[in-house]
């Protein structure tokens, strides 16, 4: 059935942007999935959401600008590349080694779209984006020289998180922290002029020769005797100890070494203390020259044989096994080092003002207390963005250097470039006049470069004014989950910012993290991630489509199981039969006179739309589904359609009969158009089987102010009548058929009639 309608949706081209069309437009930026690995089921309920939102605003009157993307840029698919050919990418030729990463990408790419598809995506599967396209960083490139021509761009040489495997400096934002198993040594230094020695613990033994002093916590009475001395550490390099409250009495024995650079706080303590830092690691994760005997080591091989020389020369008093908060790299959890190098800075620290202004003034949040996760990570920002890489599969900084004065020399926007590959489009330094020639820039950018301007791209920016000025500038919604804020939504703020001096988007929808049926995220290690594909084929899109949905308030975690997939699937059966019940009757084409059970339940229905309509307008879609769901199952098919089962056969005028009619078409009608945007598939098949048209051609239902009469509390008194009636049918072990003898209460009167009727109730 699923698959059925969606050719038809092809066919139709149901979901086609008409950039021409008159309606207000509405554009979501599709967060480009990353096509490095297979979708979880979480993954896949997360676009589903976003293409609830699509479909609402198309059901509200916008012309919907629904574009699909995939990243194909950066580190996370060369990690996979390597692992999957067993290579490492430093030792293969670059263009090679390009491919390959091609290779990989186009067999993520397909095995997520092929989901995307299947789930129902009403978005634009005919013109992919991707982030490595000519196009994408064509884009990339020109915002860059833009940036760069307006001085947003430097370059520096400066102390950066550096991943030693991946051979590249990290964003803060790229740093994620594990708690890891490491050693803490304790380690004799000399006292300078003295016969005696101080102990000093630390992690990392390797770094002793670039130990520039030792601190101690000025609280600390321990240690005063020290001040103004000097100390020597174990390879016989006279250091200052010095006061400084970075030092915890309660960690080791309160003496702390500090290393250019063991941690963030140690280039901190460098500039504070004014010590001249020496480097002892090189690009390549390895001791550099300055750590004599230990130079070529990995910083691994380095700790095992200091500490192996300094047990041996007796200097060594203990070692404990300790955890450890430790920085490791976002994409290869390797431990990050802090190494110096040049890399190019875009500027931020100015911006932070003006971006946390326009987080909280001009856009709105959904949920709205999901700003302070945007909030929280700027106010911790203390550096520029380093936005330089040592990588291969990425955009090329577009720069050329002079081989006479050095100097860097940028190309016109507007094309592609890839200076390690290609001669720059001038032969003339405009700094120093020469013409002997350029060498070309063989670093790349930081992935979320790139993806940080999916709201321009997308719009057509630089490459389609038209289509970019019909929608109004860049993207008007921004969907994405709460694990990248500081990354994509902090970024592409800043990016859009610096680009168009205006704010990225007017909404940002942020959801929760999808969970298994105990609270844990999913992963290979503990063996309880859920795939789509399977479950895509036993329940169709729909079921899981709504499991999403109905499980949380939009922006909670929200936990995902089979069974509760199973649960959507069942309420879906029910719709099913309640319409396939409607659709043995005539819809008449005028209505005619309601009786107070008809009059009940369509003031049911009213409530029910009027609670949706907020789940609808803030995009929070566990309202809609859940009120739908409760109508449906707990009020509609139990209570009304027995009710008005007997009329709707014929026992009864002619008048009543007709009203009953009508009353299970319209509501169904209703019913059909307020789910369509949870699930598309069954609405708009039972739609187009009952009605004319598509479902998703209509518009959501609103409140009709006739139906909101007296009778919608007397009905609920009605649903507890039935229940009481059915309980002592059971009680007497009578079927529900059987006649019986009852009551009516007073004020039940006008349902008396669909009463006696639906119980049997002997006068
Ligand atoms: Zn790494
Ligand atoms: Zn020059």
């Amino acid at each position: 059935m699923e698959l059925e309608i969606q050719e038809i949706w092809r066919r139709e081209k149901l979901y086609r942007f008409d950039a021409e069309s008159d309606r207000p437009k509405f554009s979501i930026d599709t967060p480009p999935p990353y096509a490095s690995g297979r979708w979880h089921v979480a993954a896949a309920m997360h676009y589903a959401e976003i293409d609830m939102i699509a479909r609402t605003m198309r059901m509200r009157g916008y012309e919907v600008y629904f574009p699909w993307g995939i990243d194909r840029n950066g580190l996370p698919v060369e990690v996979e590349t390597e692992k999957r050919h067993g290579i490492k990418m430093f030792e293969y030729p670059r263009e090679e080694f390009i491919e390959l990463c091609r290779r990989f990408l186009d067999d993520a790419e397909e095995d997520i779209t092929r989901i995307a598809v299947r789930l129902g995506l009403s978005a634009d599967f005919e013109n992919v984006f991707r982030t490595d396209s000519e196009l994408w960083r064509t884009v990339t490139q020109a915002t860059f020289i833009r940036a760069w021509e307006r001085g947003l761009i430097y370059e520096d040489y400066r102390p950066n998180n550096y991943c030693p495997r991946c051979r590249t400096t990290l964003a803060d934002a790229e740093i994620e922290y594990k708690e890891l198993k490491s050693l803490l040594v304790y380690v004799k230094f000399g006292v300078e002029g003295e016969d005696s020695h101080v102990v000093v613990a630390t992690t990392r033994p390797e770094l002793l020769p670039a130990c520039a002093c030792v601190i101690y916590n000025p609280k600390d009475e321990r240690y005063k005797w020290l001040r103004g001395r000097r100390v020597i550490t174990p390879l016989g390099k006279a250091v200052p100890v010095m006061e400084h409250p970075y030092a915890d009495p309660g960690f080791g024995t309160g003496l702390v070494m500090v290393c250019s650079y063991g941690d963030r706080a140690d280039v901190q303590l460098f500039h504070e203390l004014d010590l001249e830092p020496t480097i002892v690691v090189d690009e390549e994760g390895r001791m550099n020259e300055a750590a004599g005997k230990y130079a070529g080591m990995t910083m691994e091989e380095a700790r095992e044989a200091i500490v192996r020389d300094l047990r041996e020369q007796g200097l060594v008093v203990r070692v404990e096994e300790i955890m450890h908060r430790t920085p490791v790299c976002w994409r290869c959890k390797t431990p990050i080092e802090i190494v110096p190098m040049r890399e190019y800075y875009m500027k931020q620290m100015e911006f932070l003002k003006e971006i946390r202004e326009m987080a909280l003034k001009q856009m709105r949040f959904h949920p709205d207390w999901s700003v302070q996760y945007l909030l929280d990570w700027i106010s911790g920002i203390d550096t520029d963005w380093p936005i330089s890489r040592r990588r291969y599969y990425a955009t090329e900084i577009p720069i050329w250097y002079c081989r006479s004065c050095g100097r860097p020399v940028l190309p016109p926007p507007g094309r592609y470039y890839r200076p390690w590959a290609e001669d720059p489009p001038f032969e003339e330094c405009p700094h120093c006049g020469s013409r002997e020639g350029f060498v070309g820039e063989e670093r790349v950018f930081d992935t979320w470069f790139d993806s940080s301007i999916s709201p321009l791209v997308y719009n057509g920016y630089m490459w389609d004014e038209r289509l970019y000025s019909s929608l109004g500038g860049p993207s008007d919604l921004r969907p994405q989950g709460k694990d990248i804020v500081r990354t994509w939504l902090y970024y592409t703020l800043l990016r859009v910012y610096h680009e168009t001096g205006g704010p990225a988007f007017r909404h940002v929808w942020i959801s929760g993290m999808g969970l298994d049926e105990r609270g844990r995220a999913m992963h290979k290690s503990l063996g309880n991630v859920i795939y789509p594909w399977p479950l895509l084929q036993r329940y169709g899109a729909d079921a899981i489509r709504f499991a999403g949905a109905a499980e949380a308030h939009h922006g909670s975690d929200f936990r995902i199981s089979v069974a509760r997939i199973e649960g959507a699937f069942k309420f879906l059966q029910k719709v099913w039969n309640v319409a396939r019940f409607v659709s043995s009757f005539p819809y008449p084409e005028e209505a005619p006179r309601l009786t107070p059970t008809d009059l009940w339940i369509l003031g049911e229905f009213n409530e029910t739309v009027r609670s949706a309509a907020r789940g609808y307008e803030d995009f929070d879609f566990f309202v809609p589904a859940t009120a739908s769901r409760r109508f449906v199952w707990d009020v509609f098919a139990p209570h009304y359609i027995e009710l008005c089962k007997g009329r709707a056969y014929g026992e009864g005028g002619s008048e009543e009969q007709r009203a009953a009619w009508w009353t299970l078409h319209t509501v169904l009608r209703g019913v059909l158009r307020l789910l369509a945007p949870i699930v598309p598939h069954i609405t708009d098949f039972l739609w187009r089987k009952l009605y004319d048209g598509s479902v998703h051609r209509e518009t959501l239902p609103e409140p009709v102010a006739e139906w909101d009469t007296e009778y919608l509390e007397l009905g609920r008194k009605v649903m507890e009548f039935n229940s009481t009636v059915w309980k002592i049918k059971k009680e007497r072990g009578l079927p529900l058929s059987s006649s019986i003898s009852i009551e009516i209460p007073e004020e039940l009167s006008p349902f008396r009639e669909d009463l006696i009727r639906l119980h049997r109730i002997r006068q």
